[in-house]
């Protein structure tokens, strides 16, 4: 199969334009015609489903959660990104698509992303107009602040709470559409299966999670709006519930898989304090705004939050601010989190493990204030303050990188669709438009504009060109099987009846990712990993105990069943790892780094997009190509200094 983007041609700030004026109509009363299924109702899911509905499509939206309001996105804390230039400091549509092209490394489809600048200024507007209450400044006007890899101030933000406003705004407009019978909403069911038949998505097979009661669903098209995969290393910041079931398998239906080893790595997170944790706490990136990150020039063992203050001024190493003096702490995710690990691995790392360093705000709260400091962070003052018992108002916060975002996700094309037809990805589930390392603030705003801007157009085309009568009924053989085939499933995990648990295989799993696939990767211990993967799946499907039955409300089944697919994307995460022998943002290869330790790209070997095509169970994925096109921006070694 021959990839196609469809990104279409001629100049960059005119294909959107053109291609929306290419694209095919379904006429208003047509719609009413249409089904569409969604999968997720976290910010993409919430904003296209609300604007499919209020277009006339018949939607019926599935999510695992009581309620779409608890979706992961909600955990969202920093801000959104939008070229609004209403600092006046100099940023444009053009100057946010640059620095995402170039905050991502160079691995991203430089179409995708323009259009994805151009209409984040929209998505304020409909947030506004939706009542999210934005952080205001004292004549009225929206507030911005700065984020990583961006030298103007260009993220909206409600306190630290953004995801949760933009997400109560999707879940309003969402509401107006199921009052108006336009969405039907189904909670607390877990789609476990697509299918596909005459090479076209027509549904879905899904489980009440509170009945174990196994249903199908057809529709014209299906989107997935399911999230992202950090879960796979066990530890991250990402919801428990986070998973990848709904993507991989729709992979192994046929969607292809985009870069999945490009995982996030936030610098700015708890460090993990032992081995009871199940979860990892982000503070959020708009910190560094005015936190200055340092550690001691010569290594102090242990040293405390409340011991910093009896290091001098002239004895701390503010490396960010050193090596970077155009960025300093705002440099982004990637460079900041290998710079954390790099003085930690010279020992100079602080805290009971030396596995962290500090972030430290009184510089700040000399210059502006306390109040000042509390009206802009004070919820994430607060929650470290619970979570660590330090204060931050009066001791550095310690800090140290966790995986936090899946760049990686189901290839889709220019229209959000994937390799199988009328089958979308939207949001954090796709691969969209980050490349190999993504800069704050601009997860909301993907998500956002994939919901709210990009899938309402796009959709349309496919639905026009298939016409209404294309579409088959769930009484179809097909989703017979898929019916039997995801009961089967069940059966089989509960079947097992072994000795460990499944978080026991998850944490497993987890420590053998993030040793041998998280930081820093090498082709030895990619290697070793892929053979550990393949281990430990075996004697998951020989050693796992699932308790309790089928038909009930049952989470040890539901987590088996999403780690059983972890196992197999993990190796997949190796496999793609292993092929990509360059560095490039956050996939770190530590044979290819700069004199000075930074990621070196290879753009004549490795300037494309790796989507991997599922071939047969537990056999190599075949490999394809999408060759990235730079016509306007210069490639170029990425320096922040
Ligand atoms: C702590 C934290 C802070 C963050 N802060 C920011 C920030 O400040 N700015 C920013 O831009 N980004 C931020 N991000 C990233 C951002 O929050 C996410 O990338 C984004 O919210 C993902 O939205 P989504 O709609 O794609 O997926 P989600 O919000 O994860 O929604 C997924 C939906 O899919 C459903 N689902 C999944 N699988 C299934 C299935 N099989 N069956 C049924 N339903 C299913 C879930 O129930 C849910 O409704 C942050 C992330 C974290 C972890």
């Amino acid at each position: 199969m021959k990839l196609d983007s469809k990104v279409p041609e001629g100049p960059i700030g005119e294909k959107w334009t053109r291609h929306k004026f290419n694209l095919k109509l379904v006429n208003p009363a047509n719609k009413r015609k249409y089904d569409i299924i969604i999968v997720g109702t976290g910010l993409a899911g919430a904003s296209a489903a609300a604007s499919l509905g209020e277009l006339g499509y018949n939607v019926k939206a599935f999510t695992y959660h009581d309620s779409p309001r608890r979706a992961h996105s909600i955990a969202a804390q920093g801000g959104i990104n939008a070229a609004k230039n209403y600092q006046n400091d100099g940023d444009s549509v053009y100057r946010l698509f640059y620095d995402t092209i170039k905050g991502g490394d160079y691995r991203a489809r430089e179409g995708n992303v323009h259009r994805l600048a151009e209409v984040s200024v929209n998505i304020i507007d409909q947030c506004v107009a939706q009542g999210v209450p934005f952080a205001r400044e004292y004549g009225g006007l929206l507030a911005n602040r700065s984020f990583g890899g961006a030298q103007v101030s260009r993220t909206f933000y409600a306190r630290g709470q953004t995801g949760q406003q933009l997400l109560l705004g999707a879940y309003g407009a969402l509401n107006r559409q199921i009052a108006n019978g336009k969405v039907k909403m189904y909670t607390r069911s877990e789609m476990l299966d697509v299918i596909v038949v005459d090479g076209k998505a027509r549904g879905i097979i899904t489980r009440d999670l509170v009945t174990g009661k196994v249903e199908a669903h057809s529709a014209h098209a299906v989107l997935l709006c399911t999230g992202g995969y950090s879960n796979v290393f066990y530890l991250s910041t990402s919801a428990k519930a986070c998973n990848a079931s709904a993507a991989w398998r729709a992979h192994k239906k046929g969607a292809f898989f985009g870069n999945p080893c490009f995982t996030q790595i936030h610098p700015t997170c708890i460090p993990v304090s032992g081995d009871h944790q199940s979860k990892l706490t982000l503070m959020s990136e708009s910190l560094r705004n005015d936190g200055r990150v340092w550690v001691p020039k010569t290594a102090v063992k242990g040293l405390k939050a409340k011991e910093a203050a009896n290091i001098k001024e002239e004895d701390r190493d503010y490396f960010l601010e050193r090596k970077y003096p155009s960025f300093g702490n705002l440099v982004p995710r990637d460079v900041a989190s290998r710079n954390a690990k790099t003085v930690c691995d010279e020992g100079r790392g602080v805290g009971p493990t030396g596995l962290a360093v500090f972030m430290d705000f009184s510089d700040a709260i000399k210059r502006d204030g306390r109040k000042m400091i509390e009206q802009k962070y004070g919820n994430l003052f607060d929650m470290y303050q619970q979570i660590t018992g330090d204060n931050p108002y009066e001791v550095p916060m310690m800090i140290f990188p966790a995986v936090h975002y899946t760049m990686g996700g189901l290839w889709v094309d220019y229209n959000l669709m994937t390799t199988v037809p009328g089958l979308y990805a939207l949001g954090e589930a796709n691969f969209s438009d980050h490349g190999a390392n993504r800069l704050g603030a601009s997860a909301l705003m993907q998500g956002l504009a994939d919901g709210y801007f990009v899938i309402p157009y796009t959709i349309g085309d496919y639905l026009a060109t298939i016409g209404w009568n294309d579409k088959i009924a769930t009484d179809h053989p097909a989703f017979t099987e898929g019916i039997e085939n995801v009961k089967a499933g069940v059966d089989r995990l509960l079947s097992i009846k072994g000795n460990k648990t499944v978080d026991e295989f998850h944490r497993q799993l987890g420590l053998i990712m993030w040793e041998y696939c998280g930081m820093s990767r090498s082709e030895t211990g990619l290697t070793k990993a892929k053979k550990m993967i393949q281990d430990l799946r075996s004697e998951f499907w020989t050693n796992v105990s699932v308790l309790g039955s089928a038909n009930e409300l049952n989470q040890e089944l539901e987590k088996a069943g999403r780690v059983a697919d972890f196992l197999e994307l993990g190796e997949l995460m190796i496999d793609d790892a292993l092929n990509r022998n360059e560095s490039c943002g956050g996939h770190f290869r530590e044979e290819s780094a700069t004199e000075e330790g930074e990621a070196k790209r290879n753009d004549d070997a490795f300037a494309y997009v790796a989507a991997w095509e599922y071939t047969r169970e537990s056999q190599p994925e075949n490999l394809h190509k999408e060759e990235l096109r730079f016509e306007n921006v210069k490639l170029t070694q990425r320096s922040y200094k």
